[in-house]
């Protein structure tokens, strides 16, 4: 098992970015060729998910995190003021597992890695942990 990793600076409170170059920096520095990649962010409030990086896909990702600020008085704003990024983070996961091959990480024609910003700006770091096999 290798790990790497990287960190990125977020520029606003919900903002979503294509790591997927970084990931592939990543694996290829692991060496291996085959195996399994874990794309993970240790954080609660920021998350990745694998899609199209496309324009209207990502506002319309923004308004559906945003819309758990819309749903109430949420407990953890006793405490917090970030119940809505919790909880959007939570849906969407903290982590990707993806086939590697090739030295890299497989990906269809349109699907890129993308880190979800929910309670930025912040400082972020991406773990991308190799499994050879
Ligand atoms: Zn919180």
């Amino acid at each position: 098992m290798s790990r790497q990793s990287f960190s990125l600076g977020t520029a606003s409170r919900r903002e979503i970015s294509d790591i997927t170059d970084e990931v592939q920096q990543a694996i290829a520095a692991t060496g291996c060729a085959e195996g399994l990649v874990c794309v993970s962010v240790p954080h609660c409030t920021c998350a990745v998910y694998v899609n199209e990086n496309e324009s209207g896909l990502i506002a319309d990702t923004l308004e559906l995190a945003a819309q758990f600020t819309k749903r109430g008085t949420w407990r953890h704003n006793r405490i917090d003021s970030n119940a809505e990024a919790h909880l959007a983070a939570a849906v969407i996961g903290s982590s990707v597992c993806l086939p590697v091959s090739g030295n890299e990480a497989e990906l269809g024609t349109w699907q890129r890695i993308m880190l979800v910003e929910l309670d930025g700006p912040r400082n972020r770091r991406v773990t991308v942990t190799v499994v050879p096999g």
